[in-house]
């Protein structure tokens, strides 16, 4: 049985008597309207801990205003039937006012430099507020593992950053990103996409396979590798907010000569939705 939670004072306690009789517990952290990447986090989640939680809530923190807090998808009963197929232990889907029962948080947590990268220069609010709720998140449930998806390799590295420097007893893992058989990468966004759209998306998969194919082949310079991406979006009408190849470790951006290890990062309007992506070139 899936047990939903909403309160803040029930998750303490239910992590209590579960740590009390030496379960590992695992959370998932989720906005919900759920799919098969969210569910392949909780598998790997299951494999590693007695117990799993996945945390459903929509945080304000990380929207700016004029971004997609409102209409964001939320199908609760829907995710919770898929959780329960998944035997969740429980899920944990406070309300706002739980969360922020003062209205807002003053406190954040910033992974300075970090969170200014990438999708950081046009969402400068963005990742403060990921990792404001994801510390929220880890003393409310208190888990040993958390789980987090490659999609959002930004996030994940930010995430283990702060962890390591603020000491978080946590175990932080990264899933594969699950794709549509065109590619495109899972997102609960996809939901804003018409037919159309959806399907020209698909080039975004296509330009990060090329760009990787063409590193294979020995291309190292990396405004060539840049064009290249942009030139495959450009022949599906897409253009990106940003193409970058960084340090997978730092996100810092590479030299204009990459090394033997890199990240291709791309954020791409398509329609209503901003979609991101990435891939690895080389190790
Ligand atoms: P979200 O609900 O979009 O905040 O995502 C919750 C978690 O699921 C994050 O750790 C995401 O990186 C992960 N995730 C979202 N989409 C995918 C995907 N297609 N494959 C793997 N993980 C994903």
């Amino acid at each position: 049985m899936t047990q939903l939670v909403d309160t803040i004072s029930e998750m303490r306690r239910w992590s209590q008597g579960a740590r009390q009789r030496g379960d590992v517990v695992a959370l998932v952290p989720t906005m919900g309207a759920l799919h098969r990447g969210h569910l392949a986090l909780v598998k790997r989640a299951r494999q590693e801990a007695q117990r799993v939680v996945v945390s459903i809530f929509v945080n304000p923190l990380q929207f700016a205003p004029h971004e997609d807090w409102d209409r964001y998808p939320r199908q609760l009963a829907n995710d919770m039937a898929a959780l329960a197929d998944e035997q969740v232990d429980v899920v944990f889907a406070p309300s706002v006012e739980e969360m922020y029962p003062q209205g807002d948080s003053l406190t954040r947590v910033s992974v300075a430099s970090m969170a200014g990268a990438l999708c950081g220069r046009t969402r400068p609010t963005h990742f403060d507020g990921v990792t404001t709720v994801v510390a929220k998140l880890f003393h409310i449930v208190q888990p040993d593992v958390a789980v987090f998806g490659e999609k959002d390799w930004q996030q994940l590295t930010i995430i283990r950053r702060m962890v390591s420097d603020l000491n978080f007893p946590v175990t932080v893992l990264g899933v594969p990103t699950v794709r549509e058989p065109s590619g495109l990468a899972l997102s609960s966004r996809n939901q804003y996409l018409s037919p159309e759209e959806h399907q020209r998306a698909g080039a975004i998969y296509q330009s990060l396979v090329r760009a990787k194919e063409r590193y294979q082949q020995g291309e190292r310079h990396r405004d060539r590798l840049i064009d290249l991406v942009r030139a495959t979006l450009h022949e599906a009408g897409l253009t990106p907010e940003y193409v970058e190849i960084v340090d997978p470790g730092t996100l810092e951006a590479c030299p204009a000569s990459l090394p033997s290890s890199a990240l291709l990062a791309v954020a791409v309007p398509v329609g209503r939705a901003r979609l991101i992506d990435n891939m690895l070139l080389g190790q």
